[in-house]
């Protein structure tokens, strides 16, 4: 099982081990068609993140080695959840300067609001996963999908535990692709099954690598698709 593209991958200008041309590299190497670097957002309270100051010379850098190397290469972001009213930590400007924007929830994350801090981050570092508060998670994330155009919502259901079926109908009514990532899938292949049976909603697999190494890197995904009746076409990026 191979990718045709791989739209999430991380370089040293957030958490991620390579360069930009490491990876523009990597994914020629690979027959990839396209690559997109899509570094964290600063809503991390670590320094695992990109500042805006720092946009243009990675968007330079990706010009520069899509050239060189003669592969088309996205500049993006992965975007943080900062608050429970469907906030991300992009602005409006910051926007203009991406191709693809990514969001996803994360855990080290500055929250934007006392309320998103009580309500949404603090129960969910302390695990709790009582029904109420899967409700609120999903709320957030179904907030962010309708607040925001988001290309590809990163690793659903990963960290903090949601209804994953209800986000999966909100991606498909508002255009957002769902990510099957690199590492651990936190629903079942029944659930996967059912919710290929969603009009309109579509799945790509991406690695979310931090390596330039890891790029294109699947097996978890292919293994956990080996479980379920997987329909190709519902997968955008899945090569023959
Ligand atoms: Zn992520
Ligand atoms: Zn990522």
């Amino acid at each position: 099982m191979k990718i045709l593209y791989d739209l999430h991958t991380h370089t040293r200008y957030s958490d991620g081990r390579s360069s930009v041309e490491d990876n523009i590299k990597r994914a020629k190497e690979l027959g990839l068609e396209k690559l997109a670097i899509t570094d964290h957002g600063h809503g991390k309270w670590t320094s695992k993140k990109i500042k805006p100051k720092f946009y243009k010379q990675a968007k330079d850098e990706i010009k520069k080695y899509s050239a060189q190397y003669g592969l088309l290469c996205l500049f993006g972001i992965e975007a943080n959840v900062i608050g429970m009213d469907g906030e991300i930590d992009i602005t409006k400007g910051e926007l203009k300067e991406l191709d693809i924007l990514l969001c996803g929830v994360h855990r080290k994350v500055c929250p934007k609001n006392l309320k998103t801090l009580l309500c949404f981050f603090l129960p969910n570092w302390l695990g709790i996963k009582s029904k109420k508060q899967i409700e609120r998670n999903t709320r957030t994330v179904i907030n962010v999908l309708e607040k925001n155009k988001i290309d590809i919502l990163t690793h659903p259901g990963r960290y903090f535990p949601v209804d994953i079926m209800a986000i999966a109908k909100k991606c498909a009514e508002v255009g957002t692709l769902f990510e099957l990532g690199r590492k651990e899938i936190p629903f079942s292949p029944q659930q996967f099954n059912e919710m290929q049976k969603i009009e309109g909603l579509q799945f790509i697999i991406n690695s979310d690598a931090h390596g330039a190494e890891k790029i294109g890197q699947i097996k978890k995904v292919e293994e956990f698709l080996k479980l379920c009746e997987y329909k190709k076409e519902k997968i955008i990026n899945l090569a023959d």
